[in-house]
């Protein structure tokens, strides 16, 4: 097991020799950049003011010390006067007898930088240096170790954790503090005894001052191991309590660890740059500086996108018909570009009808939603877009997940599902990981033999598929899914979903679908696009057999470097298996001037991560031939 050190970062900021700010994590290594960063933000915007010096020091913390966490208990008081009073009540039943000169004392603290040291029965000054008194310093939280994203100031959490360490101090009997933070009231006493005693006022609400007093009992040769471990040892405090008191840092606590366990399993994902329209290339951000690469991770398959003829009935819609349509389908969202896109949909689907939504992901949950209810059984292939998946959970039906592609199971688990209200079969036509194709003729015949309803998702079909790119249908020479579901954003290189079937389905699906009767429609310039696009496809198949062509030559390529893949789509998927290394295989093509996706759980199962390569129709060979060496040389 590689070794992961531990540092501490400290952070100091002043204004004009004035303390301003101060904080410390003790992290492991690889996120030492980011409490650095994390710290200095802290200093730059801390409400006493913009500190003129800033001093960040990051060391090793030698051996550590781990404690728990002092027991939190809360004093609630309405004035800072009451505080006060509850504090020396509280340092009486710890043993501390005068404890009211105690906190008359306190008020000479607030001067100091670090601590008063005093003796608490003879109220003698301990500290070596007044001025600058004793720091408590080398400590932090367990879990803001581990923990990836620093966030602003959790004043509970430092203080139990400070207040765990000066408890543990040797000859520590107790300890009275109150921030300097003017927004901060609450303070607290605390004790091994005692415990931590948050007293919810303790000074007026603005009141700049602030400060710490360590109570020591014991010899006075020994007060310097008492400040050694204050000052120099370092300390892990497991159990501290989130703020409660600041209800944004508490739910923030369990948002950082999940995105810290993300980023440590490789499965961070970040948007990243793209300064020009899609095409085979395009612009992108690599590593910071702007790159023309080679992109093999877009769906806009046919090169539709960038298209004159498709960019140019979207600009001609949205004079004519506006950017947005303004509302639903049923009350201001119908225009002429909406009817005219679904009749050419359906045409070219075969279909009686089609019925648009603002996107495929949409179409997807809305037919699922629409055809399945409680009381229903969906029946879902276990590898099917997670636009289904979310259907399938939003329908409230029973969901039977089958295995993928396995037809005898589906037939098996639908005849045992007999007495339910309604089946509805969903599945990918072509499996957006994978690439390959439904056996749509077995698929109807099981659905047809079960009465069940038959759903095909063809967003990777439709100008794929099928020698003229009408999908499955075309493909098998087969009969049709009730439903068939798709998009207008991979190979018809704009936005929109679309479901079509028979009149009486998609009749049913304006009345019962809710992203449709609920969510606006989408904008003229984009339906007029699709459809533009639509009419290049009707009238180019030759793009359909270009891009057929591509990925041939280029799973010729992948073979003749020895690695394996397969696809009956324009998706081809290498397994590389480990979520990391996918990641970095991608990186590396990256660098080497190609883009492809690397793609990871939860889209894919854990230990599944792939390169997935999107093949277009404009793709040169050449550019496919490089690739496919690339991958061979960085992907394996
Ligand atoms: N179904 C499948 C199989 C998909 O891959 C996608 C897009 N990733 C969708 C549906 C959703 O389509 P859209 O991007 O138009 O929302």
């Amino acid at each position: 097991m590689s070794e992961v050190r531990e540092f501490c970062v400290k952070m100091r900021a002043s204004r004009c020799g004035e303390h301003v700010s101060g904080a410390e994590r003790i992290v492991d290594e690889r996120l030492v950049p980011r409490a650095v960063a994390a710290l200095a933000e802290r200093a730059l915007s801390h409400e006493k003011g913009s500190p003129d010096f800033i001093n960040i020091k990051v060391e090793e913390p030698g051996e550590m010390v781990r404690l728990k966490a002092l027991a939190v208990a809360t004093n609630e008081v309405s004035t800072a006067v009451e505080g006060r009073a509850r504090a020396a009540q509280l340092l009486a039943e710890a043993g501390v007898g005068r404890a009211n000169e105690i906190m008359a004392l306190f008020r000479e603290s607030y001067s100091m930088r670090g601590a008063m040291l005093v003796d608490a029965d003879t109220l003698e000054r301990l500290e070596p240096d007044r001025e600058r008194g004793v720091r408590a310093t080398r400590m932090d939280a367990a879990d803001t170790a581990v923990c990836g994203v620093f966030r602003g100031k959790n004043h509970f959490a430092e203080a139990v954790v400070l207040a765990t360490k000066v408890a543990n101090a040797p000859g520590i009997v107790g300890e009275v503090c109150v921030s300097d933070d003017p927004g901060y009231v609450t303070g607290y006493v605390a004790a091994k005894s005692m415990g931590y005693q948050r007293i919810t006022v303790m000074k007026e609400s603005g009141d700049p001052c602030g400060g710490r007093i360590f109570l020591y009992r014991g010899p006075r040769e020994d007060v310097e191991k008492c400040i050694r471990f204050l000052e120099r040892q370092s300390v892990i405090v497991e159990g501290a309590p989130s703020a409660p008191n600041a209800p944004g840092e508490v739910r923030l606590d369990g948002i950082a660890r999940e995105l810290d366990a993300i980023e440590q399993a490789g499965l961070s994902r970040s948007c990243r740059a793209l300064r020009s329209p899609t095409g085979p290339t395009a612009r992108v951000d690599v590593d910071g500086a702007m790159r023309d690469v080679v992109v093999l991770a877009s769906n806009d398959y046919l090169d539709l996108a960038r298209d004159p003829r498709v960019t140019g009935a979207a600009a001609a819609a949205a004079h004519a018909w506006g950017a947005g349509s303004g509302g639903s389908r049923l009350t201001t969202g119908t225009q002429p570009p909406h009817e005219a896109l679904e009749r050419r949909i359906a045409a070219f689907k075969g279909e009686e009808a089609a019925i648009l939504y603002a996107t495929g992901y949409m179409a997807n949950v809305g037919v699922v939603t629409a055809l399945a209810g409680k009381g229903d059984v969906v029946f879902s292939d276990e590898l099917n877009h997670a636009s289904i998946i979310d259907g399938c959970r939003l329908s409230g039906a029973d969901v039977v997940v089958y295995r993928h592609g396995d037809m005898d199971e589906l037939a098996r688990r639908l005849a045992a599902a007999r007495a339910c209200r309604r089946r509805v079969v969903v599945s990918d036509g072509v499996f957006s990981m994978d690439g390959d194709i439904l056996d749509l003729p077995r698929f109807l015949a099981v659905c047809r033999a079960n009465d069940a309803f038959s759903v095909v998702d063809e967003a990777h079909a439709t100008g794929v598929v099928g020698r003229t790119g009408r999908g499955l249908v075309e493909h098998f020479g087969c009969g049709h899914p009730d439903v068939t579901v798709g998009t207008l954003s991979k190979a018809l290189g704009s936005e929109g979903g679309f479901a079509c079937g028979a009149e009486i389905i998609v009749k049913y699906l304006r009345n019962r679908s809710r992203p449709f009767v609920f969510s606006t429609a989408p904008g003229a310039p984009a339906v007029a696009s699709g459809e533009a696009a639509l009419a290049v496809l009707e009238a180019e198949p030759w793009r359909v057999a270009a891009l057929r062509e591509n990925v041939a030559f280029f799973l010729g390529e992948l073979a003749g470097h020895d690695v394996a893949a397969r696809s009956e789509s324009a998706i081809v998927s290498v397994i590389v298996g480990d979520e990391r290394r996918a990641v970095k295989a991608a990186e590396a093509l990256l660098r080497e001037g190609f883009l492809v996706s690397a793609i990871r759980y939860p889209t894919v199962a854990r230990g599944a991560a792939r390169l997935r390569v999107a093949v277009m129709s404009a793709h040169t060979k050449e550019q496919l031939a490089a690739a496919a060496a690339a991958i061979a040389r960085c992907g394996m």
